[in-house]
């Protein structure tokens, strides 16, 4: 078994302004943290997606639309709300948070590696297919799990979404494939503080493979484990799938400024623990990690180090 990281210094290129939570600072300490602590951990720079490949879960149409709104100069926010900045430099790192999970995805087909973390910047998982929103300009799990269904014939691909906000985007793009494509059905699941920003994920909504599950303010980490014992490891189990791919936010600490859960960074660890064990049951402990959110500086570099912990000893 063998886990690798995957990052690259290219991502604090992606510059969002002053003031902005979603910041280089976020990958700096990340990348300081696999110096300083994570050696033993190989490291590899992810290639960039190709237009092909995210054209599999955005029209080309937005992608080229995306590509257009990039500023000379300066910064350009592109959506109503004005928290999805891009700087000129701000496109090497959008293809690199798409092809990061591909590069990893590659890597475990050939057998190279088993388990994966990505420490990626713009996350994904609130890009809807022809939409930019909550910092996200491409979905970056969903690419992976298409391009795992469409060039490595990997039918059963759940995508595990832990950051404290709900994965709207990646929700919309599964729904709209599994109404497409019944006989190879995508599995999303997410916890999610509720009431709290986007305020979608109503779990009223769920169907087999789509499975939302709402946490009250102040949940800590045994309120959260229970509810994937409760409401995601069984549904999970009988989708049983041959690859785990995870939306890996870390905002779901008690220190983060963006929500209001009360997890310790040991949290992640243990429900990383239990997320390996179900890739080791069903998807040949194929796991690969996607960092989300988390914008609490100190309290995310504690929580990748117990979450690359357990990915790389369980
Ligand atoms: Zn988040």
């Amino acid at each position: 078994m063998k886990t690798t990281i995957y990052a690259s210094s290219e991502f604090l290129k992606h510059d969002t302004g002053h003031n902005h939570p979603e910041s280089a600072a976020r990958l700096e300490t990340l990348l300081s943290l696999f110096e300083e602590k994570l050696t033993s951990v190989p490291q590899k720079e992810p290639q960039a997606a190709e237009i092909e490949d995210i054209a599999l879960t955005h029209p080309e149409s937005y992608i080229y639309e995306l590509m257009d709104l990039l500023p000379d100069t300066g910064y350009a926010a592109i959506d109503t709300a004005g928290e999805c900045i891009l700087s000129p430099s701000s496109w090497e790192s959008l293809l690199l948070s798409a092809g990061a999970g591909i590069s990893a995805l590659n890597d475990i087909m050939s057998g190279e590696t088993t388990r994966a973390f990505c420490a990626i910047r713009p996350p994904g998982h609130h890009a809807e297919a022809q939409k930019p929103m909550g910092f996200c300009f491409f979905n970056n799990a969903f690419i992976t799990a298409r391009i795992a269904q469409e060039r490595h014939n990997i039918k059963h691909i759940a995508i595990i979404d832990f950051d404290v906000h709900h994965g709207n985007g990646t929700d919309a793009l599964t729904r709209a494939h599994n109404d497409t494509h019944p006989n190879e059905p995508l599995f999303y699941a997410s916890t999610h503080q509720a009431p709290l920003w986007p305020m979608t994920g109503d779990p009223t909504n769920n169907t087999d493979h789509i499975i939302n599950a709402t946490l009250p303010e102040g949940s800590d980490g045994k309120v959260l484990m229970n509810a994937y014992e409760e409401h995601i490891f069984p549904a999970l189990n009988a989708y049983a799938p041959d690859l785990l791919i995870l939306s890996a936010g870390f905002d779901a600490h008690k220190d983060d400024p963006l929500a209001g859960l009360s997890l310790e960074a040991e949290d992640f660890g243990t429900l990383t623990t239990a997320l390996c064990a179900i890739a080791d049951k069903h998807a040949n402990r194929r796991m690969i990690s996607l960092l989300e959110g988390g914008y609490n500086i100190q309290a995310l570099k504690s929580s990748v180090e117990a979450h690359l912990h357990a990915l790389s000893t369980t």
